[in-house]
This record gives C-alpha cells, structure tokens and sequence, in this order.
C-alpha cells in the first residue's frame, strides 16, 4: 500500500513548448498521450487536477510583435493558440477514460466552457480534469501568471510547473556543466537572482499568496505521481 496522495488539488502548468515533442511545430501526438496518461493518473489517484497550457508550440504574442505584428494581436493569436492545445489535451485525456472539460478566459462557447470560477471548482469536486485555456484572457501576461491566478482563485494545495528541465539551476544547465539545482528556495530568492523560473508577475502572485510551486520535468516519467504522493521530486519554490 502505497498510501495517499499529498495534496488535494494541484495546478499544473505544461509548456506549449514542450508539446512539439521532436517537432519544430504543433503537437506531437505521442507526446500528447503521455502527458494525458499522467495527468489521467493523479486523477485517479482522488487528486483534483486543473492544468493550465501555454500556447509556445504555435504563436508567442512578442515574437510576432517582433516581426512587426501589433503586440495586442500577437498576444490575442498567442491565447487563441492555447484553445488549441487545450481541445487537443481534453480530447488526448477523455481516451484514458477520465472526464475532462476545457475553460476559456476569452469567450468561444460553441467550441469550450467559459471560464467560471465557481463552475471551475464544481467540475474539479466532481472529479473532472479542468484545462484553463486562454491564459488570463488579457494581453502582456503569460500563462505562467494564467496559472498563478487560476491556482490562487480555485485553492490548489501546489502548483507545479512541468517544463523541459528537472528543477532550478544556478546557472543554464544546457550550457554549464557546473551548474547546481536547487532542491528549495524562496520566491524572493528566485526574483533577487534572477533565475528565470517564471516571470516576475508569475513568482509575485505564488510569493504574496503563499502559493508553494514546484518546478519538474515533465519528460520523466512517473515524476509527476512521484511529487503528487509527496516525493520531493524537482525544485520547491516557497514562502
Ligand atoms: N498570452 C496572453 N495573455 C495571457 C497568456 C498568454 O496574451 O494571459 C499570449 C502571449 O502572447 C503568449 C502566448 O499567449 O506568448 C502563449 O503563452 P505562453 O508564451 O505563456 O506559452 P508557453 O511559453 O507556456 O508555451
């Protein structure tokens, strides 16, 4: 017996990034399932899940304004983009058999929910994935600060930031082989220093909150089960 889960609800925050898999673009289908797989996991395991989903893998709004687009359209197309991969994510998770339901910050209720907080809560007791798209629904944010918001306003327990690396480093691990990670640190810490964590909105709001982050990677598998029954997997970010 392995026991019980150590938090009631999480929010996890996946990477649109990170959903190109090999890919230079888009979902990789097999990347897809596998995470749908691990998320459909905690959810079975009686952990309320809701997932945020960056949008990276198809449209940045500053990387478009970079190429000259208007910034305000750049970030609209960027949230639009995480509509996308939410639909593709609730499709991936309802084939393992759990239910799930996608909520959008900005209005399209012919194709996902609108997001509700009080709507949001009653899906997740009632043992529903929920995947909150559209980022904050505003411009000049990311859906790291999507996802600080979202966990704050539906009292996760832990946000967890699942992305490409395995925790915070002192320094770029792809490019230092010195570079040390973090097993804990503070939000104040992860500002002063600069570590690139999450944007400064992102750590403020965990920081001002009391909301505990973990940072993980979400290409090894089990990790994700691992930290949800209480395992120190990855970095904690806190107080
Ligand atoms: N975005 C936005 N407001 C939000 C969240 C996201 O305007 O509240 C836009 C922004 O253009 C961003 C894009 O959506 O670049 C995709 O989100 P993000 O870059 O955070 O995705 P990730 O890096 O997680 O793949």
């Amino acid at each position: 017996q392995e026991g019980r889960p150590a938090y009631r609800r999480i929010l996890l925050k996946l990477s649109g990034e990170a959903f190109m898999g090999a890919q230079e673009y888009g979902v990789d289908p097999a990347v897809l399932d596998q995470v749908a797989q691990e998320v459909a996991e905690l959810s079975a395991l009686g952990v309320e899940v809701g997932i945020v989903i960056g949008g990276g893998n198809i449209f940045r709004g500053a990387g478009l304004a970079k190429g000259g687009m208007d910034r305000v359209t750049g970030d609209h197309m960027g949230m639009l983009a995480t509509v996308i991969n939410a639909l593709a994510l609730q499709d991936a998770i309802e084939r393992t058999g759990r239910f799930c339901r996608v909520m959008s910050a900005i209005r399209i209720n012919q194709v996902c929910e609108d997001y509700i907080r009080r709507r949001a809560v009653r899906h997740l007791e009632k043992g529903r994935i929920v995947v909150f798209a559209a980022g904050t629904g505003n411009p000049f944010f990311t859906t790291d600060s999507a996802a600080a918001l979202r966990a704050i306003e539906i009292n996760a327990d832990l946000m967890i930031k699942a992305t490409k690396v395995d925790g915070v480093y002192d320094a770029d691990p792809m490019q230092r082989s010195d570079a040390r990670r973090f097993e804990r640190l503070s939000f104040d810490e992860a500002l002063e220093r600069r570590l690139g964590v999450m944007d400064t909105t992102a750590l403020v709001m965990c920081r001002d909150n009391r909301l505990p982050l973990r940072v993980m990677n979400m290409f090894a598998k089990g990790d994700l089960r691992r930290l949800v029954m209480g395992e120190p997997v990855g970095t904690l970010v806190e107080g």
